[in-house]
């Protein structure tokens, strides 16, 4: 009966003169590990708002809605890190592979909700035919870019790159009514008109 109670005097002993294993926190900041998953924060310059981690969030933390009522049209991308799970899917499924990442931010605590939701904005390009959301402009950019000379083989894609971009929407000139013309072929178009397109060639 006595060994057990040495051997917790030794314990109690050894802890009292141990470095401590809790932080101080609030009094001092607590270092999380290099690879914890703490807020998701978006980069802006590698984001090209396509929408693939918004289909891999299981939480609905992501979000996107496609304004075509704005002026110009626009893609809303919303994350609200209070439904944010940190399960790194949306870092993992990036297309550019840089475009949001799991910062080492943790302490998230608040009491006002609205301050956890974020918005960013990116604009859309639609069929210059049919007016259908094509994707964003940053995409179509970035997939001119990544295709490197493979991108010559679609007008969309040089048109896009070559400045046309800047052309306001609503100074496209749409024709829905009208059939596919072979002039058609230098406009920036979605797929089922390119797919007419292909087809009347
Ligand atoms: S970490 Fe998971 S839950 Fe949070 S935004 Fe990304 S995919 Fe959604
Ligand atoms: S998948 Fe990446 S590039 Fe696409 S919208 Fe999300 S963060 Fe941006």
């Amino acid at each position: 009966m006595r060994l057990p109670k040495l051997r917790e005097l030794k314990e109690a002993v050894t802890a009292v003169f141990s470095p401590r294993f809790t932080t101080r926190f609030p009094a001092e900041p607590c270092v999380v590990p290099e690879k914890y998953r703490g807020k998701p924060e978006f980069d802006l310059d590698t984001c090209i708002g396509c929408g693939a981690c918004v289909n891999v969030c299981p939480t609905e933390a992501l979000t996107q809605i496609d304004d075509l009522e704005a002026n110009p049209p626009t893609r809303k991308i919303t994350l609200r890190y209070d439904t944010c799970i940190f399960c790194g899917n949306c870092r993992d499924n990036c297309t550019t592979e840089d475009g949001i990442k799991l910062s080492n931010e943790w302490d998230l605590a608040t009491l006002d909700r609205e301050s956890t939701i974020e918005t960013h904005e990116y604009e859309l390009q639609l069929c210059e035919k049919c007016g259908a959301v094509i994707g964003t402009k940053k995409h179509l950019i970035w997939l001119y870019e990544k295709l490197g000379p493979l991108a010559y083989t679609n007008p969309s894609l040089l048109i896009a790159k070559s400045g046309e971009l800047l052309t306001k929407p609503q100074d496209i000139e749409q024709q829905p009514d009208k059939d596919i013309q072979t002039n058609d072929f230098m406009r920036i178009l979605c797929p089922k008109c390119k797919c007419e397109l292909n087809i009347r060639l």
